[in-house]
């Protein structure tokens, strides 16, 4: 008599003594067998005993079970038994509900990132932009800019990169002074954000808070 239920996979009656004995236990929850007598008794090599039990039954305990769907846990040894019961049998989730909670989880994601996407359309796209002439710009915002879309733009010049793509010192000597060029540039209306920058571009509440560089 054991504690341990055992599902067998064959209906070879030796090999099924030979796995009843393996997870036997005492009345003081300790294995009635060596592992080295089961062995010599079935005339296989120890190391090769584990392989043939996990491969012939399934061991599970009451309890042990997925706090989800209730799927038994499948002991794959004597001493993974003995680990996951020292205390409590721990929470643990079968595969196809770790996999169902996984897909739920990025479709939620997904979900949430289409809707702050919307968003950020609605409040970035589709606004009138008119074409700048050249000559109504200062002559440090016309360096600025062309700094910029020299150093950041696009093969198809359609939008600039963040300037954490390049790396500190390319765009001006340092990063306060990008900063603030930037805001010159911003301020006189000669730069904007695209709504399809990555969304951590964005504030994670508002996107109005939109990351510049
Ligand atoms: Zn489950």
């Amino acid at each position: 008599m054991s504690i341990v239920q055992l599902e067998f996979l064959t209906q070879d009656e030796v090999r099924i003594a030979l796995c009843r004995k393996y997870w036997e236990m005492n009345s003081d929850l300790r294995f009635a067998y060596k592992t080295t007598d089961i062995a010599r008794e079935n005339s296989i090599k120890p190391r090769d005993l584990i392989g043939i039990v996990t491969s012939l039954c399934n061991a599970t305990l009451l309890g042990d079970v997925c706090s989800e769907c209730g799927t038994p846990y499948i002991y794959s040894s004597r001493e993974n038994l003995l680990r996951r019961n020292r205390g409590l049998p721990p929470l643990w989730l079968c595969e196809n509900c770790t996999q169902r909670r996984e897909e739920q989880r990025a479709a939620a994601q997904a979900a949430k990132d289409a809707e702050r996407r919307n968003l950020i359309q609605s409040i970035y796209g589709n606004v009138p932009r008119g074409p700048r002439d050249p000559i109504t710009l200062s002559f440090e915002d016309a360096v600025f800019l062309t700094s910029l879309v020299r150093l950041c733009g696009t093969e198809d010049l359609s939008h600039i990169r963040p300037l954490v793509s390049v790396s500190i010192g390319s765009f001006s000597p340092t990063k306060k002074f990008d900063d603030s060029i930037l805001k010159q540039l911003w301020d006189s209306d000669l730069i904007f954000v695209h709504p399809d920058s990555p969304l951590e571009a964005f504030g994670e509440e508002n996107p109005l808070c939109a990351n510049m560089v």
